[in-house]
């Protein structure tokens, strides 16, 4: 048997979604090309850089080595679609010299990734296999956009996805509740579902604005500029934003993740009713105290 030794190039901080949980991964950047975000800490340890050639090249290499016919890659860090089409373009033709099978790509990506390509270089890049994006728009609200400092405004957000989806390529969607804090959350959610009703996501994923340290949202809050939001008023804010959406097709919805307290899953518009009608069974079962007693966000997340 030939012992093999593992030498790819990895920060100490990697993050992929879950739907990618099987799919080979290949660094091609450090950090995040923004990192403005108010609540943000993920790439504290791992400021923004560029992977350079010779590691991307060494990388695909020790994945070649294993022999299998990987048919998809997964290009890490936090926004690998920052690089340019011809930097993505050479990194394809890379991998697919060294591992042929590979037909399909994926990463993270931001809205300001998007506005930086033009539409050819958006429908180049879908026909050589970058076939979803997942990305974090956060809110469809411009209020909440603001207050966070995510760098574009609703309209502009509208636009560039719009323009991803004209070329084919697809999103999965991050949402965030509670992002304008305590008594903001069901003006947030009506906002945010008029924003995906003219929208064709493949999934919104929603997770919870949860105040992380060294972040100037602790401050805020710790100044009291900030109020969170209460467990009970977030499921308030996705029954907003189910009553408000109307999605054209079939699109996945959940808020399964560790920040949250409640956790639902669907098909929009398919389960529609049904999910605000679980809202509802929580929204009158119990009280804004009983419902936040049962989850210390900085105690429980992970994040
Ligand atoms: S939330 Fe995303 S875009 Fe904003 S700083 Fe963090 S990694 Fe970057």
């Amino acid at each position: 048997m030939v012992k093999h030794a593992l030498a790819m190039h990895f920060d100490s901080q990697v993050f992929r979604p879950p739907q990618e949980a099987y799919t080979p991964l290949l660094q091609v950047t450090h950090g995040c090309s923004y990192d403005k975000c108010t609540y943000c800490n993920m790439y504290d340890q791992n400021p923004f850089g560029l992977s350079s050639r010779e590691e991307i090249t060494s990388d695909i290499k020790e994945l070649a080595s294993s022999a299998f016919p990987y048919n998809r890659i997964y290009l890490v860090n936090g926004d690998p679609f920052c690089l340019s089409a011809d930097k993505l373009t050479w990194i394809m033709d890379e991998i697919q010299k060294y591992i042929p099978t590979v037909k399909t790509f994926s990463m993270y990506a931001s809205i300001r990734n998007i506005s930086t390509k033009t539409d050819e270089e958006l429908a180049y890049l879908r026909s050589r296999g970058i076939d979803i994006l997942y990305m974090g728009v956060e809110s469809g609200f411009t209020q909440a956009l603001t207050f966070v400092n995510k760098g574009y405004t609703a309209k502009e957000a509208l636009e560039q996805l719009k323009r991803l989806e004209k070329a084919g390529i697809e999103h999965s969607q991050g949402v965030m509740l509670g992002l304008l804090g305590a008594g903001r959350g069901i003006e947030t959610g009506k906002e945010n579902g008029k924003f995906f009703s003219q929208l064709n996501p493949k999934a919104i994923w929603f997770m919870s604005t949860t105040v992380m340290p060294k972040t100037e949202l602790e401050r805020q809050r710790d100044s009291g500029e900030y109020i969170e939001a209460s467990e009970y008023e977030r499921v308030q804010e996705i029954r907003a934003f189910l009553e408000s959406v109307d999605m054209k097709e079939s699109t996945y919805f959940n808020s399964i993740h560790p920040t949250n307290t409640f956790n639902l899953e669907g098909y929009l518009p398919e389960d529609k009713e049904k999910m605000i009608k679980q809202c509802d069974e929580v929204i009158n079962d119990y009280t804004q105290d009983t419902f936040q007693k049962l989850f210390n966000r900085n105690k429980n997340s992970r994040f």
